[in-house]
C-alpha cells in the first residue's frame, strides 16, 4: 500500500503547520489530562479544567466547611443557576437572561415540553374564542426523529402516558421524512423536538432552516444541543429558536453529572408554565407562602435546591471559554476531524471500516463515527494504548474532537495507534472482547 514515508511526512508537516498557527493551542494548559493520553471523548465527558479543580476545593473546604449556610448569600450560591446560564449564553448566541442551568436534559425536556404544549393550548383557546363558529383542532403531536437520543423520545412517551394521547402524542419518523411530515401534518403538530447533532452519525441539522419551516406551520421548536454547545456555531436568538436544551458535561467540561441548561426565547418568557413547580421556581421562595406563584421568565423552570458543588465546578469550568467565540471552536474542531479523516483514509486499510458520518465536515458535528463489526474491541484496544474513544451500540466507534485541548499532532498519533492495532490484530485479545457496564 501507499503508506510510504512521503505520505507520513506530508501528514506530519501538515499537522505541524496547523499546530503552529492554532490560536486555541494555549488553552490546553488550562486542563489536567493524564500523560500519554489522546482524549477523543470530550464529547461524552469533558476533561478537568485546572480552575474547576481549584474551585471544587474552595467550595468544599472554605465555602461549605467554614462558611456553612451563610454561603448562600456570602458566596452567592443562590445565583448559580442564572450565573452559569449567563456564561453559557454567548456560546449559544443568546442574551444572558435567555439561559438558565438546572437539572438534567431529561428532566428539563419534560418541563420545556409542557411549557410549549401550554403555549399551543393557550393560543388554540384564543383562536377558538375569536372564531367561535369555526372549530379548529388543537395540536397534539410532538414530532421527532426515530434515531434521536433515546432519552428525548422516552421523556415524550412518559409525558404522553401522563397527559393522554389526546393532549400529547409522540410521532417519530425517519430523518428523511421530517420535512414532508411537517408539510403534510403541520397543523396537527404542537412541537418539533430534534437533536442538532445526531449522537451516532454526527449528522447536523440546519436549525435555522428547520425552525423556520416548522414555525411557518405554527409549530414550536425545541432543540437538544447536547453535542453542540461548546463545539458548534450557534445563534439561537437570531435563528428565532423557541426553546433549547443541552448538557454541560460534554464539550463544556462541567464535570460528571453537571447540570443541564435551558434556553427560552424572550417572546415566551411571560408565558412559561410547567408542572414541576418547586419552591425554587416560586416568585418569592423565602416567603414560604401557601400557593405557588411562578417566578419571572426562566426562573420558573427551577424546581428544587441547586446542586451547589457541581454548579460551582461548572461555573469555574465555563470561565475557560471567556472571550472564545463559538465560530473559533467550530473552526478548530472541523480542522481536527478533517486531518483525522485524511490520515485515516491514508493509513487504515481494513475495508470493514465504514464512515457513518458525513464526509463533508460542514454536515457533521465535532465527531467522526465509523462502523466495524469489531468496534467494541478496537475501542478497548485503543484505550489500552492511551487513545480514548468510545463505542456506541450496535457497532460504532466514535471519536470526538473537542477544540480546546487537542492538537493536530495528536490526530496523526491516534491514527498511527489505530493502524498498529489493526495490523497486529491485538483487538482480538480476550481482554478487549468483554463488554463492561458503561460503554
Ligand atoms: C448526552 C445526551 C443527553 C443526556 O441527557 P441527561 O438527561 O442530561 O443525562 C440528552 N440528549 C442527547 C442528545 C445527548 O447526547
Amino acid at each position: 500500500m501507499m503508506t510510504d514515508i512521503t505520505t507520513i511526512q506530508m501528514l506530519k508537516s501538515k499537522a505541524l503547520t496547523l499546530d503552529k498557527n492554532d490560536p486555541l493551542a494555549p488553552f490546553k494548559q488550562h486542563f489536567t489530562l493524564p500523560e500519554n493520553t489522546i482524549y477523543l471523548d470530550g464529547n461524552s465527558l469533558g476533561p478537568l479544567p485546572k480552575i474547576a479543580k481549584k474551585r471544587a476545593q474552595e467550595v468544599v473546604e472554605q465555602q461549605w466547611g467554614e462558611d456553612l449556610i451563610t454561603s448562600w448569600n456570602k458566596h452567592q450560591w443562590i445565583k448559580l443557576p442564572q450565573q452559569t446560564g449567563a456564561k453559557i449564553a454567548p456560546l449559544l448566541g443568546a442574551a444572558p437572561e435567555n439561559v438558565i442551568v438546572c437539572d438534567s436534559i431529561s428532566v428539563n425536556l419534560t418541563k420545556v415540553l409542557c411549557a410549549a404544549l401550554a403555549i399551543q393550548e393557550h393560543s388554540h383557546r384564543l383562536s377558538q374564542s375569536k372564531h367561535a363558529s369555526t372549530e379548529t383542532s388543537s395540536r397534539t403531536l410532538v414530532l421527532s426523529q426515530k434515531d434521536n437520543f433515546p432519552t428525548d423520545l422516552y421523556m415524550v412517551q412518559g409525558l404522553s402516558d401522563l397527559l393522554g394521547r389526546a393532549r400529547c402524542e409522540l410521532l417519530s419518523v425517519d430523518e428523511q421524512a421530517l420535512i414532508d411530515t411537517i408539510k403534510s401534518r403541520g397543523h396537527e403538530i404542537a412541537v418539533l423536538i430534534l437533536t442538532q447533532v445526531n449522537f451516532r452519525s454526527g449528522r447536523v441539522h440546519d436549525i435555522k432552516q428547520l425552525s423556520e419551516l416548522a414555525q411557518a406551520h405554527g409549530i414550536l421548536v425545541v432543540w437538544d444541543l447536547a453535542h453542540s454547545a461548546g463545539a458548534l456555531e450557534l445563534e439561537l436568538d437570531e435563528w428565532n429558536v423557541d426553546f433549547a436544551l443541552g448538557c454541560t458535561y460534554k464539550f463544556l467540561n462541567g464535570g460528571p453529572g453537571a447540570p443541564a441548561f435551558i434556553y427560552a426565547a424572550k417572546k415566551h418568557h411571560h408565558q412559561i408554565k410547567q408542572p414541576v413547580s418547586g419552591w425554587m421556581g416560586h416568585k418569592r421562595p423565602f416567603e414560604f407562602s401557601h400557593d405557588y406563584e411562578p417566578a419571572d421568565a426562566l426562573n420558573s423552570f427551577l424546581a428544587g435546591t441547586p446542586p451547589v458543588v457541581s454548579m460551582s465546578i461548572l461555573d469555574a469550568a465555563l470561565s475557560v471559554f471567556d472571550g472564545i467565540s463559538s465560530s473559533q471552536l467550530r473552526q478548530k474542531s472541523v480542522a481536527l476531524s478533517t486531518l483525522f479523516l485524511e490520515a485515516f483514509e491514508y493509513l487504515i486499510e481494513d475495508p470493514k471500516f465504514k464512515l457513518v458520518s458525513p464526509t463533508n465536515a460542514e454536515e457533521r458535528g465535532a465527531q467522526l463515527a465509523f462502523s466495524h463489526p469489531q468496534s467494541y474491541a478496537i475501542c478497548q484496544a485503543l484505550i489500552a494504548k492511551g487513545v480514548i474513544a468510545d463505542f456506541r451500540a450496535p457497532d460504532i466507534l466514535r471519536f470526538g474532537f473537542s477544540p480546546l485541548f487537542l492538537s493536530y499532532k495528536q490526530m496523526l498519533e491516534a491514527i498511527k495507534c489505530l493502524q498498529a492495532i489493526m495490523q497486529n490484530k491485538s483487538y482480538l485479545l480476550e481482554e478487549f472482547q468483554v463488554k463492561q457496564a458503561v460503554t
